[in-house]
């Protein structure tokens, strides 16, 4: 008797190490509301980043779970003290970029620009080295060929930066679904944001409004499925502000942004306690290495046949 029954086969939900990411911005910097809150407008608005950032690094302490905070140069200036807690209790701190414009909407000089200065102040403000970048609203895409060789001659080693699936404000549909690498002679590693396969379509499931507005189990069966079937790790990101049902109200914006925005905001801490205990979760930037060394094997596979 030699057979491996079903209970000595490792858990891949148990296995597997997701990535968990917090995108670092103001509930006045998001993409929704740029129509009626200008930049220039931030400086004099309510900052409620502090308060909402400490909530989540005590919530991910329940569990030890460690996570990427992708913070925004233009909240770094303000905040280095909350940046070097965050790195001092055991995550990563990563790039969102200067000030939220999205790639699409810069040319090429601009967005090194852009990518250059939120690194220098991110690293200066937090005393450690940024090597991870995602782009606001996941505006890297089929328009934007030089954004990952900016990112590479500027010593970011990975991007996650990509949805690949079809949505009304962003999406690279034809993207992969896993790590690979955008240009073959740089080690730089794009890992995509989670998708879930369903009828032969790939559906968003690595956070922002789906994992506030639909039931936490499409997220805990995406995911799943994501470890089990694929056998892959599962990216998920939120922000600092789907934790605060108390922020101030924006009335100015279309209607469609403002349900997104507000929806199940007081729903929000609850789901997340539970998806952090169903999962292994940790750092971007270790999940980078691994991925690249997959995709490395993978291109040396490829060669050798
Ligand atoms: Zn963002």
């Amino acid at each position: 008797m030699n057979a491996i029954t079903f209970r000595d086969r490792p858990n891949p939900t148990r296995t597997i190490v997701n990535g968990l990411s917090v995108d670092v911005e103001d509930w006045f910097q998001v993409g929704a509301f740029e129509s009626v809150i200008e930049r220039d407008d931030w400086a004099g608005l309510a900052d409620r980043v502090d308060s909402n950032v400490k909530a989540i690094l005590d919530l991910f302490d329940e569990v030890d779970a460690k996570a990427t905070f992708f913070t925004l140069g233009w909240v770094a200036q303000r905040h280095g003290a909350l940046l070097r807690e965050i790195a001092q209790r055991g995550h990563e701190i990563a790039s969102h970029g200067w000030d939220h414009r999205r790639v699409f909407k810069m040319d090429r000089q601009s967005f090194g620009e852009d990518i250059a200065r939120a690194q220098k102040v991110i690293e200066d403000a937090a005393g450690v080295r940024v090597i991870g970048y995602r782009a606001p609203s996941f505006s890297i895409d089929q328009r934007t060929p030089w954004a990952y060789l900016e990112l590479a001659e500027r010593g970011y080693t990975y991007s996650s930066s990509v949805a690949p699936v079809e949505h009304d404000h962003y999406g690279w549909p034809d993207a992969p679904r896993f790590a690979f690498r955008p240009i073959p002679w740089t080690p730089l590693v794009e890992i995509p944001v989670t998708t879930a396969m369903f009828a032969g379509k790939r559906l968003a499931a690595g956070g922002g409004g789906f994992f506030r507005v639909l039931p936490y189990a499409f997220s805990r069966w995406a995911i799943r499925q994501v470890n089990r079937r694929d056998e892959r790790p599962a990216v998920f990101y939120f922000h600092p502000w789907e934790i605060d049902p108390d922020q101030p109200r924006v009335t100015g914006a279309p209607l469609r942004s403002r349900l997104r925005h507000y929806t199940n905001l007081d729903q929000m801490a609850p789901k997340l306690r539970q998806l952090i205990h169903d999962f292994a979760w940790g750092r971007m930037d270790l999940l980078a290495h691994r991925e690249a060394a997959r995709v490395q094997a993978e291109l040396a596979q490829d060669a050798a046949l």
